[in-house]
């Protein structure tokens, strides 16, 4: 189909699947559902099927990568082979290596990985269906993955791609919008800070259109953090442990007076004590 014959907005504002230019497509979100990573999360955005697991914060590996101040953060973006209608190599692109890249910057601002130094956090995303916009739909899920693994935050990173379709500023590109539209804009950001953490841009805007296409992901991400988060019922008891133990951990000050801090650490070093190479190799 020529891009020139594809209509993506009819004149009453409506777009191809149905929905306003403001308007999210519709999104399901899960954590802990997966039992042998440390965090996990689920996530349909549109037709976007992602997970996302987490393992860490463990001992790095090999050991000459890790940093005597802070954690190691490493991500591995990856589209399963059926995710796109012709089947995709499983090989890594340069697409999904530069996403990579630019997902783990995106999410290590959100980190306080100096709590966890000569540590490695190791973030998988894996698109099992990819429908448009799957780069910010898997920040998402990485982002509450980590969440469950119990590492600590500054705050979640909510992430929405805004798109200029038909000379309009459109919320949530789907597939025909990111291929067929004019500009494509990925945008994460810590809604509460307002922090943007990874701000892209595909095709061309004017400063005002990429002003109202950055208000209008902001507003809207702003108001989707009100969503309330359902626990999947497999989740482990373990990882929603370490959540507390870690937001323990950030609440009080490292004191060796403070019986339940020093508890904490003990705990933490024990367990790596005990299982020093536990999970190392990417699973
Ligand atoms: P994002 O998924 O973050 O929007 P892109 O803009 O690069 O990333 O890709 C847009 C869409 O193009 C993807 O969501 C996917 O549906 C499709 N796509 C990406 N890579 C491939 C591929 N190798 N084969 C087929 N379709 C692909």
């Amino acid at each position: 189909m020529n891009k020139s014959e594809v209509k993506l907005v009819d004149e009453n504002g409506v777009r191809l699947d149905g929905r306003r230019l403001d308007e999210l497509r519709p999104i399901k979100m899960d954590v802990g559902v997966l039992d042998k990573a440390d965090g996990s999360a689920y996530i349909e955005h549109g037709k976007n099927r992602i997970i996302a697991a987490v393992y860490g914060p463990r001992e790095a590996h090999p050991k000459h990568i890790a940093l005597a101040d802070r954690a190691v953060i490493k991500c591995r973006y990856h589209m399963a082979p059926f995710s796109v209608e012709e089947r995709k190599s499983p090989a890594p692109s340069r697409r999904e290596l530069e996403l990579s890249k630019v997902i783990r910057e995106s999410l290590e601002t959100s980190i306080m990985s100096e709590v966890y130094p000569r540590t490695s956090i190791d973030i998988f995303i894996e698109i099992l269906q990819s429908d448009g916009g799957s780069r910010c739909a898997g920040i998402t899920a990485a982002s509450l993955a980590l969440a469950d693994a119990g590492v600590p935050l500054k705050e979640i990173v909510a992430a929405c791609a805004v798109c200029k379709i038909d000379g309009k500023i459109a919320l949530d590109a789907s597939d025909i919008e990111d291929k067929q539209g004019d500009a494509d804009l990925p945008i994460a950001f810590m809604p509460k800070s307002g922090v943007i953490t990874l701000l892209q841009m595909d095709g061309s805007l004017t400063e005002e259109e990429f002003n109202q296409a950055l208000d209008m992901a902001l507003q809207r991400a702003r108001r989707s953090t009100r969503i309330k988060l359902r626990r999947s019922s497999g989740s482990t008891s373990q990882s929603r442990n370490r959540l507390r133990r870690d937001t323990n951990l950030r609440r009080q000050k490292p004191d060796v007076d403070n019986p339940a801090t020093a508890t904490d650490r003990q705990d933490r070093t024990e367990r790596h004590r005990r299982s020093p190479n536990k999970g190392t190799k990417d699973r």
